[in-house]
């Protein structure tokens, strides 16, 4: 139980250790594996349970930091959670120059645009604000690899869902996808059976 076992880059574990991080939390320990080795993840966890920093540690891992493309997107049901994860996305992936933006209502569209176009790894955002930089080709998705869907439930539950399959439609074929959520009902599994492919499920 242990981050040096998990086949974390060097630079990334510096991050974590910096960050104040000693162990893996039990979601950290089980989902960040198969996420790293390219598997389509369900968690079922609440908050408080580390989600978002292991969300943060699946994609620090994945980014390619010799591009300036976005490769990771996260799609969160509010504000704070989506400044919150790239916060920390921004803390622990400091030594490895994870460069990340949040793309969030109520913060002026002319910093999303200046951000995504000097050229970002990571975008955090809510489903209506992420939709819109995609329409305005501001937020180019050809190379995104993962996305990652972080409380589902409280996303449909305010009425994303049209934004979410909206998005969707407009990433490229070969993606990855985490959804993290407290719970699963029915709206959730019709999301995993449209964007995933044969996907771990791990319960926390
Ligand atoms: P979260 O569920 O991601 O909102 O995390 C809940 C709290 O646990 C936050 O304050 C995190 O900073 C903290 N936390 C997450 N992972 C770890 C870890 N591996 N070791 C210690 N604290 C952690």
């Amino acid at each position: 139980n242990s981050f040096d076992k998990m086949g974390i880059h060097e630079d990334l574990l510096r991050g974590i250790y910096a960050y104040g991080f000693e162990k893996p939390s039990a979601i950290q320990q089980r989902a960040v594996l198969p996420i790293i080795s390219g598997r389509d993840v369900i968690a079922q966890a609440q908050s408080g349970t580390g989600k978002t920093s292991m969300i943060a540690l699946a994609v620090c891992q994945i980014i390619e930091n010799t591009t300036r493309e976005v490769q990771a997107l996260i799609l969160s049901p509010t504000r704070e959670l989506a400044a919150q994860t790239e916060k920390v996305i921004l803390a622990i992936g400091d030594h490895m120059n994870v460069q990340a933006h949040a793309c969030i209502g109520g913060k002026s569209i002319g910093e999303d645009i200046r951000k995504l176009e000097y050229g970002v790894h990571v975008v955090s955002g809510t489903p209506g604000r992420v939709y819109d930089m995609i329409k305005r080709r501001t937020l180019r998705t050809r190379s995104i690899k993962l996305l990652v869907l972080d409380e589902s439930d409280e996303m449909l539950s305010r009425g994303f869902k049209d934004q979410i399959y909206d998005v969707y439609r407009y990433l490229p074929p070969e993606l990855q996808v985490v959804l993290v959520s407290a719970t699963l009902p029915h709206e959730i599994l019709e999301m995993t059976n449209k964007f995933m492919t044969d996907p771990v499920r791990i319960l926390v």
